[in-house]
This record gives C-alpha cells, sequence and structure tokens, in this order.
C-alpha cells in the first residue's frame, strides 16, 4: 500500500480546512462553531483519560475533577429543564437514542417520523430502531394542509391502533413544533421520547416548545446543532433513568471526557453572555426566508409563517433540484445540503435544499446580512441559469 500524505501534509489539509470554512457562509443545519471563549479549553488532558461509571462512582481512579465536573453539568441541565435525571456521557445525539431506544423495549414496536417527512435515520429502518434494534416500525402520517407536520387525528389513530412501546416525535427537517400536549392528552401512559437534536439550543434558551411541560417523558439531543457546544450527545428525563445502564456499560467506555468541561462552560456562557441568542436565530430564519420568498423562491410552508424553528427549507426543483443547487451554491463558498421534501418519490436527487442560520448568527450576522445573502442567492442561482422566475 502506499501512503501518499505526509505528516505535512495532513497539517496542511487541516490548515485549509480551517481558512475555507472560516471563510464560507456555512449553513448546514446541523452544524454549528463553538463559542470562541470555550475553544481554546477543548484541548485538555481529559481527552487522555477514562472515567467508567458515574461520577464519585467510577471503576477508575484518577476522576477526582471529571466526577466534579460532570455531576455539576448533569445537574446544571436538570435545573434548567427542570427534570430529575441527565446523562451526558452519550458521545452523539445517535449514541443518545441507541441507548433511549434499547432501554424502552418490550414488545418491540415503535411509531417514528418518516424519512421524508423529516425523520432521523436513527428513527427509521435502515438506521438505528430498524437495523440494529429490529423493532416493527410505524410513522405517523403528514397533513394534507402542511405535510411539514404530523397529522393529529390520523397519529392518534395509529397510535390506538398500533399500541407501541414508546413514540418518538422530533426530526431533522424540523420547521414547526410538534404535537406532544395533544398525544399526551389522548394517551396518559404513554411513553413519549423527543428527539430534540436540532433544537435544543432553542429549547434551552425557551423557544420553539416545551417537551417536558406538555408531555415528553424523555429528551435526547445532540450538544453541537443549535447548541453551540462540542459534538456530543445528552439524555433527560423526568424520572425514567433505565438508558444509563444502556449508555454503560451497553455502548460507550470512554466518554470522550474532555468535551464535558467545555459543555459546562458553553451551558453558563449561553445564560450569561448569549441570552439572546436563540431568540436572534429565530428571527433570522424568518428573515431569510421571507427575503428568499420575495427574491422569487419557492420558500416552503410560506402560509404557515415559513419556520420557527432555525431552518429554513426551499424547494428548488426549478432550479435543477437539491444537488445541482447545493453544488452551484458551494462554487460561491455558500455551503448547504440537499434534503428530500415530504412529497419526494426518491432520495437520490431530491428537490430540496434545507438551510439553518444558528452558525452565522453566532458569528454575529443580523438580518440585513441575511437580506444581502438572499441577494446574492438570486444572482447565482436566478439570474444567470433559464429559470423562469
Ligand atoms: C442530528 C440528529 C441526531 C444525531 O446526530 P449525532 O450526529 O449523532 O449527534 C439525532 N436525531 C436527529 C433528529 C438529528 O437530526
Amino acid at each position: 500500500m502506499i501512503f501518499l500524505l505526509t505528516f505535512e501534509d495532513v497539517k496542511e489539509l487541516i490548515s485549509k480546512q480551517n481558512v475555507w470554512r472560516d471563510s464560507c457562509v456555512n449553513l448546514i443545519a446541523s452544524e454549528n462553531t463553538m463559542l470562541t471563549e470555550v475553544e481554546p479549553f477543548y484541548s485538555n488532558d481529559f481527552m487522555h483519560r477514562y472515567a467508567e461509571g458515574l461520577p464519585f462512582n467510577r471503576y477508575y481512579n484518577g476522576t477526582k475533577y471529571i466526577d466534579c465536573i460532570e455531576q455539576e453539568c448533569q445537574d446544571y441541565f436538570k435545573k434548567k429543564f427542570n427534570v430529575n435525571v441527565c446523562d451526558t456521557r452519550p458521545i452523539s445525539g445517535a449514541i443518545a437514542n441507541l441507548a433511549v431506544f434499547s432501554s424502552l423495549r418490550k414488545t418491540g414496536k415503535v411509531i417514528t417520523n418518516s424519512l421524508p417527512s423529516g425523520g432521523h435515520i436513527t428513527h427509521n429502518k435502515i438506521g438505528t430502531l430498524g437495523r440494529i434494534l429490529n423493532y416493527d416500525i410505524k410513522n405517523f402520517s403528514q397533513s394534507q394542509e402542511n405535510p411539514f407536520v404530523s397529522d393529529i387525528d390520523e397519529s392518534i389513530k395509529i397510535i390506538k391502533e398500533f399500541d407501541p412501546d414508546f413514540i418518538v416525535l422530533g426530526k431533522s427537517m424540523f420547521l414547526f413544533p410538534e404535537p406532544i400536549k395533544e398525544i399526551r392528552q389522548e394517551f396518559p401512559e404513554l411513553k413519549i421520547v423527543y428527539d430534540s437534536a436540532h433544537v435544543f439550543g432553542l429549547l434551552y434558551q425557551g423557544l420553539f416548545q416545551k417537551p417536558f411541560e406538555e408531555g415528553a417523558d424523555i429528551v435526547t439531543a445532540s450538544t453541537h446543532k443549535t447548541f453551540p457546544g462540542p459534538q456530543g450527545g445528552i439524555i433527560l428525563s423526568k424520572d425514567f433513568n433505565e438508558f444509563n445502564k444502556f449508555v454503560f456499560p451497553g455502548i460507550v467506555s470512554n466518554h470522550h471526557l474532555h468535551r464535558l468541561p467545555v459543555l459546562l462552560m458553553t451551558a453558563i456562557l449561553l445564560d450569561e453572555k448569549y441570552k439572546d441568542y436563540s431568540k436572534r436565530i429565530t428571527e433570522n430564519a424568518k428573515h431569510f426566508a421571507q427575503e428568499l420568498s420575495a427574491q422569487g423562491f419557492n420558500v416552503c410552508c410560506e402560509k404557515q409563517g415559513f419556520t420557527e424553528s432555525h431552518q429554513v427549507i426551499l424547494d428548488v426543483t426549478k432550479q435543477g433540484g437539491g444537488q445541482q443547487v447545493a453544488n452551484e451554491l458551494e462554487k460561491n463558498n455558500i455551503i448547504v445540503n440537499k434534503n428530500s421534501l415530504p412529497w419526494d418519490k426518491s432520495v437520490i436527487n431530491p428537490s430540496g435544499i434545507r438551510m439553518g442560520v444558528q452558525e452565522m448568527t453566532l458569528r454575529g450576522n443580523t438580518k440585513s446580512d441575511f437580506s444581502n445573502l438572499a441577494d446574492k442567492f438570486k444572482k447565482i442561482l436566478l439570474n444567470g441559469g433559464d429559470s423562469n422566475v
């Protein structure tokens, strides 16, 4: 085997990536950067260490400082969400889901959002619930009027008929809140898991929806999407804690300890210095959607006000489809991803692109920056091509 990259080459690729993505307009809805105040602390000695078990009850010695940090991290999030259980050991949102989905299994039946409606791969046949855990999966059905949300009456009917072990709400293409309250009202005993990966930062600052108050039992999340922390996962729960033993010894041994102090610092700074971050995100998203629409783009959900989250979804069928448009934008250093829309038949050439404004908002971009960006989209995608818009 021939190895082509030298040590210096790898160094250069890192440096190129740093410079390039720092100069890009980054609009991937699942990404964010860490707060500049915490980034210098991300590389620390905890990254070399193990701490199997729970704080102050470990299988290894040398853990007195991580015990303190991990305990405080859990307590901080518990207090914020007013719940009794928190596990910050899952190293990603998908791992958090794997632990929770494993711990809730009785008969092996579950109801989730389908992939085309915005559900995540971990909720579906080809991912965690199907491929790994072998669940029998039914999907909620979409509202005729707005296929980006579930039809509540139909969903209630499906739950009654199927009688699942639990349901999973929350998704990856996530414009509007989920009907937690309506489902809880109908099913007082049903276990409701709310996967908040995308919107965790918004929830943290009291926006979008209040999953626990509305009736969810367990909330899973990523800590690096709208929540601008290090890449990682988290599980919060009112009382249920069976997933703890699936996290360890079930799934992770080391839990990437070095991210935990940085996660805690991010939470503290969001409360002290970035109190209005989520509000700015949702305002920018709505404004960007309105401006794109005014420029002639087909922005999804106009009638419903476009979006209540950090996301904006475009139907770019007329501009050549999601892949072509994403490539065209990348040539102009604007980074987005193609996305299936609820009515798409094939995922290979989906008709949409999905964008999130959280990273550019963190960088300080305001409404006028997003107006300019919408203008740039028009120049790149509508003026040059043979579009009749
Ligand atoms: C991104 C995402 C996840 C998990 O992502 P990780 O990369 O593993 O943190 C889980 N669920 C949903 C709905 C997501 O969008």
